[in-house]
């Protein structure tokens, strides 16, 4: 007989059964509601965290995680599901783009987080260690933030541990969406999903949606994934239909804005491109190209951001190899 409570802050659910509420979260001195879904399955098994919108203007991936979350029937389900649908409410409700308000941090840039930190770091070190030390296997949903179009794409990062990389190839493949960025590990610091595999649990990223819009194709495309991560960690009933193959992309290299100034793409995302194509330019007002953009590798657009205006530093698209 299973005894193993599922519990995070304060709520909790007994083998068989779910529950969903919030828990308040402090950090930095301020306190926030957070929504958590807990469903812990009547039968044993492995704990798949799901997180979504820890970017607040990624809009697709919290209806698709509430839906998840929603639909989780634990009789049927072996192990437990923690699904946190908006992992970042403060900016949900701002409407933030990429940062968190009280301090304009990237949540995704700062795990693990630290206890003693901004809000920001403050709010992914409560993350880490009450949600993601919890993860057999960790889902992070994302889209294109409300400034940037993608073609739906899977990322996950090598860590060099078999067991680990093996059930991440696993969950990114059987996911259902085609494109599965592949990169290693090492290097990578502050994103949720590296800060989860770099403490072993394996780890996917998923994109679909963006520009602000939630979409039921894009809601569908990443509610479902996580319903065949389910199945495929042995966790959850089978979903009807079979995934296309996906297509691995060993990197990605990412152009950025080196001036404040007006972007004029001159390619849109899911166009294919040679290194050395024209790939458009930043002016100013008057006209006067500031700079010019080529390709630096051969690839696929998988995303790019469509805010005419641009800052210094910023992201201007991403080039999967
Ligand atoms: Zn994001």
């Amino acid at each position: 007989m299973k005894t193993r409570m599922l519990a995070l802050g304060g709520l909790d659910a007994a083998p068989g059964t779910r529950r969903q509420g919030t828990v308040d979260v402090t950090a930095a001195g301020i306190t926030v509601p957070l929504p958590v879904f807990l469903v812990n399955g009547a039968g044993e098994g492995p704990t798949l965290v799901v997180t979504a919108g820890i970017h607040g203007g990624e809009y697709p991936c919290v209806e698709a995680a509430a839906r998840f979350g929603r639909a989780l029937d634990p009789a049927v389900i072996s192990g437990q599901v923690i699904v946190v649908p908006s992992a970042n409410p403060v900016a949900f409700r701002a409407r933030a783009i990429y940062v968190t308000p009280p301090d304009g941090k990237n949540l995704n840039r700062e795990f693990p987080g630290s206890a003693g930190g901004t809000f920001t770091e403050a709010w992914a070190h409560w993350l880490f260690e009450n949600v993601l030390r919890q993860a057999d296997a960790y889902i992070d949903m994302h889209g294109g933030d409300m400034i940037e179009a993608l073609v739906p794409f899977t990322a996950w990062n090598r860590t060099g541990d078999a067991r680990i990389d093996d059930v991440a190839r696993r969950m990114a493949e059987a996911y259902g969406i085609v494109h599965v960025v592949e990169r290693d590990l090492e290097g990578l610091y502050g994103m949720t999903h590296a800060a989860a595999a770099r403490v072993g649990v394996p780890a996917i990223l998923t994109e679909a949606g963006g520009q602000g819009v939630w979409d039921e194709e894009s809601v569908r495309i990443l509610e479902e994934g996580c319903h065949r991560v389910l199945a495929e960690l042995g966790m959850g009933p089978a979903v009807p239909g079979a995934v296309e193959p996906v297509v691995v992309h060993p990197g990605w290299t990412w152009l950025r804005s080196e001036h404040d100034g007006l972007y004029y793409p001159a390619a849109a995302v899911g166009d294919v491109v040679e290194a050395g194509q024209d790939l458009g330019r930043l002016a100013n007002l008057w006209g006067e190209t500031l700079q010019s953009l080529t390709a630096p590798v051969g690839g696929l657009v998988l995303f790019q951001v469509t805010s005419l205006a641009m800052n210094t530093g910023d992201p201007l698209l991403a080039i999967a190899h």
